[in-house]
């Protein structure tokens, strides 16, 4: 049997895919050849320029608020639309908010729960209802956080949602992977992007944080493509319902 990791003749759908570690997911899928549509609610411009350069996948744009459901069908259906299929399906926008616990407002709890959870879920039901309808096989790959696994701080719905985010891959991962839909989640470790920048702008925490990583750096968002590429590929076909981390041995500490 040889082992693929090739994505040529497939369509991903990458959502947050403007910045930060949904950009790095994109452009390591294109690197792939797969074709990647772009959804969020910023310029993808920068993201565009990065596949562009690569020459390998095209990629398409798809503007889209995800702080509420009403844009999950039309994003399905303007891939379809473009590429005339989607085959995978990477959950990665999604949002922080930081107060203590005891400040913590219903505002903050319901914008992160909506965006990082309630959204994940109803893309990931319209993504799986067309592929179960058409019989075809499928990758979801949803980006979970060490906060799946530890309780952090001032951080509520956040690791809540990120929680709840590794509970719902279980689910989703037992009920489809029977009609051969594979969905799995990665854990970033600490990664240099926007969502941590409070955190490496205190001194006091980003030496904390430093400290206790093996691998003795913050995580650059190209070091996440390539868990990416092998989730998204035939490479990790009977894989179901994991939570795989990527975070310079955080976890193992
Ligand atoms: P980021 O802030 O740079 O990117 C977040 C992305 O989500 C952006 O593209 C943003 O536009 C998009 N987004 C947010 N709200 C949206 C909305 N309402 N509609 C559409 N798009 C929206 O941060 P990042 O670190 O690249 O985060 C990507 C994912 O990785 C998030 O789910 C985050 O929780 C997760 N994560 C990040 C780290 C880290 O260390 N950076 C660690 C663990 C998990």
């Amino acid at each position: 049997m040889t082992i693929s990791f090739d994505l040529s003749g497939k369509t991903a759908i990458v959502t947050g895919a403007n910045t930060g570690l949904g950009q790095a997911i994109a452009v390591a899928l294109a690197g792939a050849d797969a074709d990647v549509a772009l959804v969020g609610r910023s310029s993808m411009a920068e993201t565009e320029a990065a596949i562009s350069a690569e020459g390998r996948g095209k990629c398409l744009t798809i503007q889209a608020d995800l702080s509420t459901i009403e844009p999950v069908q039309d994003v399905i259906d303007q891939t379809l639309a473009w590429s005339g299929r989607a085959d995978i399906l990477v959950n990665n926008a999604g949002i922080i908010r930081r107060a203590d616990a005891v400040d913590f407002t219903e505002a903050d709890w319901d914008a992160v729960m909506d965006v990082n959870l309630k959204t994940v879920f109803f893309l990931s039901q319209a993504f799986a209802r067309h592929l179960i309808a058409k019989s075809q096989p499928g990758k979801i790959i949803n980006i979970a956080s060490l906060l799946s696994f530890q309780g952090g701080i001032r951080i509520p719905s956040y690791t809540a949602s990120k929680s709840g985010l590794a509970g719902l891959t279980r689910l989703l991962a037992c009920e489809w992977a029977g009609k051969g839909i594979n969905v799995n989640a990665i854990a970033p470790g600490y990664f240099e992007t926007n969502n941590t920048e409070a955190l490496r702008n205190d001194p006091d925490r980003n030496s904390a944080i430093l400290g206790r990583i093996p691998a003795g750096h913050w995580g650059r968002p190209e070091e996440l493509g390539g868990a990416a590429v092998f989730l998204a590929s035939a490479a990790s076909d009977y894989i179901h319902g994991v939570v795989l981390p990527v975070d310079g041995g955080w976890l193992a500490r």
